[in-house]
């Protein structure tokens, strides 16, 4: 009973928030209960208060694992920020500030302590544990235990030992965002859970907006996307490191705060470049799939994939950095033919299965080639975006989200039986010896020195179609192709081949029928989500007036932020700013009530963002 009402008031206090969110408070009696707990909850759904506020309550330690130095950076300078004390032990400390952390830990001045998991079974923080009251260890981004994940760390196996060395078995608790049946099942084997309670909340993140793209001109439509997000944070996610330098170099030309981070690059680089980001001093990151583990920066609001990534696992982990402070933000893909090449070659070239014997090693890559199938299908599909997503996961979305291009596009059911019967037809005629270009240039009569060449333009169906457009042929083509009536083969030259299902095409017995955009596509595309539309995302609520209120309170956050030595989102979210317009406190009491300020914040800076609202008007 009495937790009850502690629980409510550390939120409040000093986190500044009313109320818990899903899953929040189920986990956190849990692990009050004493219980082992397991929390799977979606990117920046709230994990990380989860085991914080347990830790305040508890008498004792919290030990936190975490698997990045950034991280523990982060969470501990947000914790320090609210005015809790907390530190991590990590190797970016000297040998002094290690001793000098465990010394003050010892002293009992810290509840919560994150430590990098290579430290868990050194003497020096063995002998620190042994002789502590550790009242829980926290696993964070649990699923670095499994070798499933992509990210497997093999120091996360060293938590286990760990737990047993110590003289009494403290409360265990495991969070991750990893949508996998296995990983989850690992980290409750390895981990060695008992009897965890399990609370996990479904996958969708509905502040998100998804979009794919097949733009001409990738960096022209990148320009254009760029042009009406000025201002704001995001990522661009290039598949090499090459494209990165490539479309880095020609933002920065063009006047846009632009950095870039991927695995070629010196630590020392990485290090400023990602620092930039995090500071908001180069807003835009471009990168490669290198970046973004560790990443908790809460005003991303827009993730762009300059290339199909490998995986719908990569896809969601990649895209989902965007938005977790809750506020709408857009994940786009544009998505090229290429990018199915390349990743084909990335496939049948991967050096990581090098140790597995062949069977098994043509397994892995057999599973990797149908991955890329359903990620392309995801580009293709007319349907729901987010409900093909929770699917691909094994869940149950709607089947209309409202808030992803397919819900925004009007489309109507057109009957393309014809297409695909000359589509099928031309296959066969031409022994499915071409890929889907040549196909389609055949059946629109495309006179090029490659259809004479391979003399396609004696095929029966040679311009059959030519009254067709080309995307349109394109797209029944990837309706075929989704639909299992043809399919591709796994090289480079990505053949079509006509499946068992296509024989009642080409017999003519089966009708085919799509949904196709409508004429007026184009100008359905442009259009934003409600709630974005009026601004930028994120602000999109707020009127011309508070809009302004917002940039100032903006450009006083990050004033303190650099006082602070602390990226501008941990002073305050996006979120509580825009709270702020709205509410437009005027005292302290008014201040408080804002979502995200608690009592120690307000202490440290209120004062000075009640004196920005309160002027507003005045300067
Ligand atoms: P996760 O670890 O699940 O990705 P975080 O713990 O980093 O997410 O939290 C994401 C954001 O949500 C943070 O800015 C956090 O302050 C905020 N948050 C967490 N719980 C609440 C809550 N109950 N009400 C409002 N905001 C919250
Ligand atoms: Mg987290």
């Amino acid at each position: 009973m009495e937790n009850t009402w502690k629980k409510r008031q550390i939120l409040k206090q000093y986190f500044g928030y009313d109320d818990f969110r899903e899953g929040q408070e189920v986990l956190i009696d849990s692990i009050l209960n004493g219980r082992d707990t397991f929390g799977i909850m979606p990117t920046g759904a709230g994990k990380s208060l989860c085991f914080q506020i347990p830790a305040l309550i508890f008498d004792g330690i919290t030990i936190v694992i975490s698997p990045l130095i950034s991280l523990m950076k982060d969470q501990v300078g947000a914790l320090n920020q609210a005015g809790i004390h907390a530190a991590y032990l990590n190797s970016s400390l000297s040998t002094n500030q290690y001793f000098k952390a465990l010394q003050f830990a010892r002293e009992g001045r810290y509840p919560i302590i994150y430590v990098a998991p290579e430290r868990l079974l050194t003497d020096s923080f063995l002998d620190f544990a042994c002789h502590a009251k550790i009242a829980m260890v926290a696993v964070d981004e649990a699923h670095c235990v499994s070798q499933w994940g992509q990210d497997f760390r093999p120091s996360y196996l060293k938590i286990m030992e760990f737990i047993e060395r110590l003289p009494y078995r403290p409360v265990v608790s495991a969070f991750t965002a990893s949508a996998t049946k296995e990983v989850r099942e690992d980290i409750v084997d390895i981990l060695m859970l008992q009897d965890p309670t399990v609370m996990s909340t479904g996958f969708d993140r509905p502040n998100l907006y998804f979009e794919v793209q097949a733009p001409k001109n990738k960096y022209k439509a990148l320009l254009d996307y760029l042009g009406k997000h000025t201002g704001e944070s995001g990522i661009i996610y290039c598949l090499t490191r090459k494209q990165v330098e490539e479309v880095c170099g020609s933002l920065i030309k063009e006047g846009i705060p632009a950095t870039r981070y991927h695995a070629g690059l010196s630590d020392g680089e990485r290090k400023n470049n990602q620092d930039d980001f995090i500071y908001d001093r180069a807003p835009v990151m471009v990168a490669t799939n290198a970046f973004g583990m560790g990443i908790d920066k809460s005003n991303v609001r827009y993730v762009v994939h300059y290339n199909m990534p490998k995986n719908m696992e990569s896809y969601y982990q990649e895209a989902g950095r965007a938005g977790r402070d809750g506020e709408p933000a857009e994940c786009i893909l544009y998505y090229g033919g290429q990018d199915v090449v390349m990743n084909q070659f990335f496939i049948e070239n991967n050096q990581d299965n090098e140790e597995l014997d062949d069977i098994t090693r043509q397994l892995v890559r057999e599973r990797d080639h149908e991955r890329l199938r359903k990620m392309t299908f995801y580009c293709f599909t007319n349907e729901c975006l987010r409900d093909y997503m929770l699917r691909y996961f094994g869940e149950y979305g709607g089947n209309y989200c409202g808030n992803c291009s397919n819900c925004m596009t009007q489309f109507e059911e057109a009957d393309v039986t014809d297409i695909a019967a000359a589509l099928t037809g031309c296959v066969r005629e031409a022994g499915q010896r071409y890929g889907t270009n040549v196909l389609i240039d055949t059946v629109h009569g495309a006179n090029t020195a490659k259809i004479r060449q391979y003399r396609m333009d004696r095929n029966s169906y040679y311009g059959s179609l030519s009254k067709v457009p080309v995307y349109k042929l394109r797209q029944v083509m990837n309706h075929l192709l989704v639909e299992g009536y043809i399919r591709l083969t796994n090289d480079e030259y990505m053949l079509v081949k006509l499946t068992e299902k296509a024989r009642g095409i080409l017999k003519g017995e089966t009708v085919l029928v799509m949904k196709m955009a409508k004429e007026q596509e184009k100008k359905s595309k442009e259009k934003k989500p409600e709630k974005t539309k009026k601004g930028a995302a994120g602000t999109g609520d707020l009127k011309e007036e508070e809009l302004q209120l917002f940039e100032k309170l903006r450009m006083l956050r990050t004033e303190i932020a650099r006082e602070e030595k602390v990226p501008p989102y941990i002073v305050f979210s996006d979120k509580t700013l825009i709270h702020m317009c709205i509410l437009k406190p005027k005292t302290k009491a008014e201040m408080l009530k804002v979502s995200g300020v608690g009592e120690f914040k307000y202490e440290k800076y209120g004062e000075r963002f009640l004196e920005v609202i309160v002027h507003r008007s005045a300067q």
